[in-house]
């Protein structure tokens, strides 16, 4: 498996944002066991399960104060960064894919303004795969 953002030991500085817990898809992947969350068939992929939402389309696991799960979390919320995404898909597609959280996407290009070097050339490392 590729090196992600949790084996490089970056942090995400989500600082109380919680984006990514709303309206978005949560997949669990084949080597977790699914099991251990309350999940739904995921909305692209129907032979895939993704974290249950609430009527709101929130996860069903985001609470007041942020995750409930932080340390079980499936491995696409622990190794999720908005920065990533934004290196990886253009304006153009994330504007125009159902696909894609727009306003994640710009968040992580404000958030990409305020990386520092090293980091920054980490994580194009990373999103060139
Ligand atoms: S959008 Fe970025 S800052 Fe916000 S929760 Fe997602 S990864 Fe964290
Ligand atoms: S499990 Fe936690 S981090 Fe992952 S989407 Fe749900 S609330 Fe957010």
């Amino acid at each position: 498996m590729m090196k992600s953002i949790k084996d490089r030991k970056i942090v995400t500085p989500c600082n109380g944002c919680t984006l990514c817990c709303k309206n978005d898809a949560v997949r669990i992947y084949d080597f977790e066991d699914a099991s251990q969350w309350k999940t739904e068939p995921h909305f692209l992929y129907p032979n895939e399960r993704m974290l249950a939402h609430k009527s709101n389309h929130d996860c069903y696991y985001l609470g007041e104060n942020g995750c409930t799960i932080q340390e079980t979390k499936p491995y696409m919320c622990k190794t999720g960064d908005c920065r990533l995404l934004t290196l990886k898909v253009s304006f153009d597609e994330a504007k125009e894919s159902k696909r894609i959280n727009f306003y994640v996407w710009k968040k992580g290009q404000q958030l990409l303004k305020k990386t520092d070097k090293k980091t920054l050339k980490q994580l194009k490392k990373i999103a060139k795969g």
